[in-house]
């Protein structure tokens, strides 16, 4: 058996490190990272951040690995050091900057192959080999994978972990129009006006922190309180978020339970108990009571008593009410209070804890959902979820409140039907409907995307091949009732459709995936090797990634049906 990894991020690592837990040596595996680097993967190298930048889950939150960060720290005092970091200051409790955090996972990466290499697993790794292709070769058995220098190598089985994709779109082209913020070294340059930024969560607060440090500096007043100074050079630099619903992301607190009840996800036989029930679809309201209501009764029974009653629009309209009534900064300033006491009295705010462990253990049943239940996900609970589970690190709140205090920041609703156009010149116009129902058309010099990852379609894979030759489908989720699917068509809904059986579905971005993240094609057949592991093209199956939660959880499901 020969294993072919795309991609040497923490995704990859997770992989590797489950095969070697198998203790067996009768396979091969290579590996091909386009950088010359394993284990940091986007966001903890400079791809995706610089000196300033903060993981948002802390030490004792992250998957284990072969040591603990604070051993590591303890080995590696020279590189923590250099991150202000050191064995008498390190909290286990405390996020960690990224590039720090890529270092320890670049040696976690490198434990796992010297492991390998003493059980006589062969493992090779290709540095800097980009692939650009996967081929699919039925009749043979086996998958091929051509590099950008055309060379080929070909696999039994091949785990696609190539991450993170941020496509292109005018950046380069337009002057001022950046896709992304990543990598953030182009945010450096000095402002002198107003920067407008799409997005309000924890893409936003990365372009934040890179573009104030850029046009001025943080330090402490008397009482201990962040304060912010512009540069004398810029003093027009101000920065506006833009965002659907004029909310902020959630601050982080303390959590009961650090890796999220993780064993909470349902089993596969009560999956398919229930779906038995329900003419093969698994109702969102059983997965809300189970992984859920049931936590808060077990754990917050008197949170549970005011809320058991409530379906699941009426709680999430309840957490929303009181979110859209406060101004946004003076709730952020709430919640940072809040979230300061449940750190300080190790004290969860548990029903945003219950509602993480939902979203992680929503994602691998949730190709099981109707495609009215997956409506239902996406426009009430994951709005709620999105701002909650953000889980802002305290460093980069108390920044956005030193900005927004120095009346440097500042946040605009623009609603659902918000419209960039980019100025061949350079800049953007900004339009949106304001608050007051009136058309708004701003002009910005300089505009940052930050809407996140986003989920991409399964035409947008960078493998041409397995869209040409049909290895892999669009994802789609069927609906139980077609009545109310005819309402959506009716209502001009371009992503519900009937197909020739008659059958109606929702289409949902990226590829159809089974339960072991095997692809499937467009006739329902089962591809045992190809395994896709990267989420931007599986986010309509899998509408919560966590991030390292996930890579762990993932490649447990992978190497069952890997080897
Ligand atoms: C800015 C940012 C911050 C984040 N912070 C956190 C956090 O604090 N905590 C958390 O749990 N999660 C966080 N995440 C989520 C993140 O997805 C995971 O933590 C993790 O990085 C996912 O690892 P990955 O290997 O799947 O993808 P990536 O990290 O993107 O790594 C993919 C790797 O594959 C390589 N590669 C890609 N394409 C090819 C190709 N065609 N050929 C060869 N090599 C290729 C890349 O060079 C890269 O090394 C963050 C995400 C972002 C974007």
């Amino acid at each position: 058996m020969h294993i072919g990894i795309i991609g040497g991020g923490p995704s990859a690592m997770f992989v590797l490190k489950r095969l070697i837990e198998l203790g067996r040596s009768d396979f091969r595996v290579d590996i091909f990272e386009k950088k010359n680097k394993l284990g940091a993967g986007m966001p903890y190298s400079d791809e995706g951040a610089r000196a300033e930048h903060i993981t948002n889950v802390s030490g004792n939150e992250i998957p284990d690995l072969f040591t603990t960060v604070e051993d590591w720290v303890g080995m590696n005092h020279s590189v923590a050091n250099s991150y202000d970091i050191t064995v008498k200051n390190f909290n286990e409790y405390k996020v960690l900057p990224r590039l720090l955090f890529g270092e320890y996972l670049s040696q976690q990466f490198s434990f796992i192959l010297a492991k390998a290499e003493r059980m006589g697993l062969k493992v090779i790794v290709h540095y800097q080999t980009h692939i650009k292709d996967i081929r699919d070769l039925a009749a043979i058995n086996k998958v091929e994978l051509i590099s950008r220098d055309n060379r080929v190598f070909s696999f039994n089985k091949v785990v696609v972990c190539s991450g993170h994709y941020w496509s292109k779109h005018y950046e380069d082209i337009v002057p001022g129009y950046f896709d992304s913020p990543y990598p953030p070294h182009k945010l450096t340059h000095l402002v002198n006006q107003s920067v407008a930024i799409r997005g309000a969560s924890l893409t936003a607060i990365d372009a934040l922190r890179t573009l104030s440090l850029n046009n001025g500096s943080f330090s402490l007043d008397e009482h201990g309180k962040k304060i912010y100074r512009l540069n004398k050079d810029c003093p027009k630099f101000k920065i506006i978020l833009h965002s659907r619903n004029g909310l902020l992301p959630a601050v982080r607190f303390h959590l009961e339970d650090s890796h999220l009840a993780k064993d909470s996800v349902l089993d596969p036989k009560e999956v398919e108990h229930v779906r038995a029930q329900h003419h093969g679809f698994l109702p969102l309201d059983y997965v809300y009571q189970r992984n859920f209501l049931e936590g808060l009764k077990h754990n917050r029974p008197d949170f549970y008593e005011l809320i058991k009653d409530l379906s699941l629009e009426d709680f999430v309209e309840l957490m929303m009410i009181r979110r859209e009534d406060t101004p946004a900064f003076e709730l952020l300033k709430a919640e940072y209070a809040e979230a300061e006491r449940s750190i300080a009295l190790k004290r969860s705010v548990y029903w945003k804890e219950m509602l993480a462990i939902l979203s992680f253990a929503m994602n691998y049943p949730a190709k099981y959902f109707s495609a009215e239940d997956m409506l239902r996900l996406q426009k009430t609970l994951m709005p709620l979820i999105a701002i909650v589970i953000a889980f802002a690190p305290q460093d980069s709140v108390e920044e956005m409140i030193a900005l927004y205090d120095a009346g440097l920041l500042d946040l605009i609703t623009v609603g659902d039907k918000s419209q960039i156009e980019s100025v061949k010149d350079g800049g953007i116009y900004y339009h949106y409907i304001d608050e007051t129902g009136q058309k708004v058309s701003s002009y910005y010099e300089t505009f940052i995307d930050c809407i996140g990852q986003p989920h991409l379609n399964y035409d947008e894979i960078p493998f041409p091949s397995l869209i040409a030759d049909q290895t892999v489908s669009a994802a789609k989720i069927k609906f139980s009732d077609p009545q109310i699917a005819k309402t959506y068509v009716n209502g001009g809904n371009k992503n519900v459709y009937c197909d020739t059986t008659g059958d109606y579905y929702l289409k949902v971005p990226g590829i159809t995936i089974d339960d072991y993240f095997r692809v499937i094609n467009n006739s329902g057949e089962i591809n045992e090797k190809i395994f896709m592991m990267a989420v931007p093209f599986i986010g309509g199956f899998n509408p919560d990634y966590s991030g390292l939660d996930f890579g762990e959880a993932a490649s447990a499901r992978i190497v069952e049906k890997l080897i």
